[in-house]
C-alpha cells in the first residue's frame, strides 16, 4: 500500500520544529515525511542582524540540517520551491523535478517588503538569509579598505533603515563590531557614523514608552544618529533620499518590514501582503490537506488582529501543525491552535536588550540575560542539552567571558 506523503516546504523556525514534531508522531512506516529546503543548512533567522555586523561565527547561525533531523524519519532535499500546484497536489522545484503530497505544509518565511520604493531592491541590503546578510557584513568591511584608498566619508557612514525590532537590533550589532572594524583596518573610528532612519515619531513604534525612552537614550549613548519621522524616499549606490534631504552613503540596511511568500500570489491565491490566511487548525481554507504556519501564514486570534510574524509565533504553531498533519491523516479530530505571547525582547548588542514581559518592560543586561535564555530554549527544542552547550560554548555570556570572534 502507498504511504501518505507529507511535505514540508522550508526549514526555518516553523518548518524544522514542525519536522522534528513529525518525527515523534508518526509510527515507523506510517508515512514518508519529506522536508526541502533551499539550503543544507537551518539558519537561525532571528540571529541574522548578528552575521549582518560581523558579530558571531557562522557555525552559530547556520546549523546543518542533517545533524538537527533523524535521517531516517526524514527524506531532506535540498532544492528551491519555484511554484505550487495545489491542483495536482504538486510542488515543483528549481531543477524541474516536480514532488507530489498527500499532506503539504508551507514555511517558507517572510521576504522583504520594500512598498515599491525605488532603489531599495538594488541598491539597499536586506537582512533576508543567511547568504544575504554574509553579503552585508563583506559589503561593509569592504568599506573600510576602500576608505583607505579614496577617503571617501560615505564609505563610513552606516544607514540602518527602519527602527522596529529588526533595525534596533541591527544598530546595536554595528555599534558592537564597527569600533573593532576601524581598529582592524586602521581608520579613526571618530570617523564612522551610524545613523538609524525611522518614518515614525519615535523608535520602536507602539512599544511600551518606557521601553522607547531606554532605547533612544541608549542610542544617545552609543553615538548614533538617531532620525525619526524620517521616511526613505530613494536609495542609490552613494545616498539615500529621505523627505528632509539625502544622506551620503553606500550603505543601507534595509529593515522596515517584511510580508509573505510571492508563491501562493503566483499560484492564483488570494493573500494578504503576501500571507496565507489559515483557519484556527492552521491549514489554508478550502485546501485542506494543506498547512501554511510561521511568516507566510495570516492567522487571526480574534476578529480584528492577526499574529505578528515573529519566530515565538512560528515555533509554537510548528508542533500543533504536526499533530493537526497526523491527526487529518489518521481521521482524528484535530486541534485549535492557541497563541500564547511569552514577551518581546530587542537585543541592542550582546550586552544590552530591551522588552516586555507581561506588564513589565525589562532593560539593560537582564534584558539581555533573558535574550540569551530565549536563544538557548530555541537550540534546546533543536536538538536538546547537547546543542545548547555545543553553540553557547564560546558565546560571550554579557561580557563575563572575552570572544575574540568578530571575524
Ligand atoms: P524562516 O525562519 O525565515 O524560514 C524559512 C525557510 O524557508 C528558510 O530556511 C529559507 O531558506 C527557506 N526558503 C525560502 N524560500 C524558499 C524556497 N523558494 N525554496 C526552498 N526553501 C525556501 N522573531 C522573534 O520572535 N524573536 C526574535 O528575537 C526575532 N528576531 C529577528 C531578528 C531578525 C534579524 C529577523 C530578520 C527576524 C527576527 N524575528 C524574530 C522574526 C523571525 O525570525 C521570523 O518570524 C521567523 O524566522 C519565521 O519563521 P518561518 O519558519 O516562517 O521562516
Ligand atoms: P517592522 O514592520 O516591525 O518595523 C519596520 C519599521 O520600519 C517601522 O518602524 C516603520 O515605521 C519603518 N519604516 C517603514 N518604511 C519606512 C521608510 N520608508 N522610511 C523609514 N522608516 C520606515 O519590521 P521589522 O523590524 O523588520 O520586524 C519584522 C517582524 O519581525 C516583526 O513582527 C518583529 O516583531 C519581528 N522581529 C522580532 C524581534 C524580536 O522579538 N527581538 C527582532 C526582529 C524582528
Amino acid at each position: 500500500m502507498n504511504k501518505p506523503k507529507i511535505v514540508v516546504l522550508g526549514s526555518g523556525y516553523g518548518g524544522i520544529i514542525t519536522t522534528k514534531k513529525l518525527e515523534k508522531l508518526l509510527k515507523s512506516g506510517e508515512a514518508d515525511v519529506t522536508l526541502i529546503n533551499k539550503h543544507s543548512y537551518h539558519y537561525i533567522t532571528t540571529q541574522l542582524h548578528k552575521t549582518s555586523a560581523g558579530t558571531a561565527q557562522d557555525n552559530k547561525i547556520a546549523l546543518p540540517i542533517a545533524e538537527l533531523i533523524n535521517n531516517e524519519k526524514i527524506n531532506f532535499k535540498k532544492a528551491t520551491v519555484s511554484s505550487l500546484n495545489f491542483d495536482d497536489k504538486q510542488v515543483l522545484l528549481e531543477n524541474d523535478e516536480t514532488v507530489e503530497y498527500d499532506y503539504l505544509l508551507v514555511a517558507l518565511g517572510f521576504q522583504v517588503e520594500t512598498f515599491g520604493i525605488p532603489g531599495i531592491e538594488d541598491h539597499a541590503f536586506k537582512i533576508r538569509s543567511f547568504r544575504s546578510s554574509k553579503a552585508i557584513y563583506h559589503h561593509i568591511e569592504n568599506q573600510f579598505s576602500k576608505y583607505q584608498e579614496d577617503h571617501d566619508p560615505a564609505r563610513l557612514t552606516f544607514a540602518v533603515a527602519g527602527a522596529g525590532f529588526t533595525g534596533v537590533e541591527m544598530v546595536g550589532e554595528l555599534v558592537e563590531n564597527l569600533k573593532n572594524l576601524a581598529e582592524k583596518h586602521d581608520v579613526p573610528y571618530e570617523k564612522v557614523q551610524i545613523i538609524n532612519i525611522e518614518a515614525s515619531p519615535n523608535l520602536l513604534p507602539g512599544f511600551a514608552l518606557d521601553a522607547v525612552k531606554y532605547t533612544t537614550e541608549l542610542f544617545k549613548t552609543m553615538g548614533v544618529k538617531l532620525m525619526t519621522s524620517t521616511k526613505i524616499l530613494e536609495c542609490t549606490e552613494n545616498y539615500v533620499k529621505v523627505d528632509s534631504g539625502e544622506i551620503a552613503t553606500k550603505t543601507l540596511i534595509w529593515s522596515c518590514g517584511v510580508r509573505g511568500h510571492q508563491l501562493f500570489e503566483e499560484a492564483g491565491l488570494e493573500t494578504i501582503r503576501g500571507k496565507m490566511k489559515v483557519d484556527k487548525f492552521l491549514r489554508i481554507p478550502n485546501l485542506e490537506d494543506v498547512y501554511c504556519i510561521g511568516d507566510n501564514a495570516h492567522f487571526m486570534v480574534d476578529e480584528k488582529t492577526a499574529l505578528p510574524p515573529t519566530a515565538q509565533v512560528a515555533m509554537q504553531q510548528g508542533p500543533v501543525c504536526a499533530e493537526n498533519i497526523v491527526a487529518t491523516m489518521r481521521g482524528t479530530e484535530l486541534k485549535e491552535f492557541e497563541y500564547n505571547h511569552k514577551g518581546s525582547v530587542a537585543s541592542i548588542s550582546d550586552y544590552y536588550a530591551v522588552g516586555k514581559v507581561g506588564n513589565f518592560v525589562i532593560k539593560g543586561k537582564f534584558a539581555a540575560l533573558m535574550k540569551q535564555v530565549v536563544e538557548a530554549k530555541y537550540l534546546f527544542a533543536l536538538g536538546g542539552p547537547g546543542l545548547v552547550f555545543k553553540q553557547t560554548l564560546g558565546l560571550n555570556p554579557l561580557g563575563f567571558v572575552k570572544r575574540t570572534v568578530k571575524q
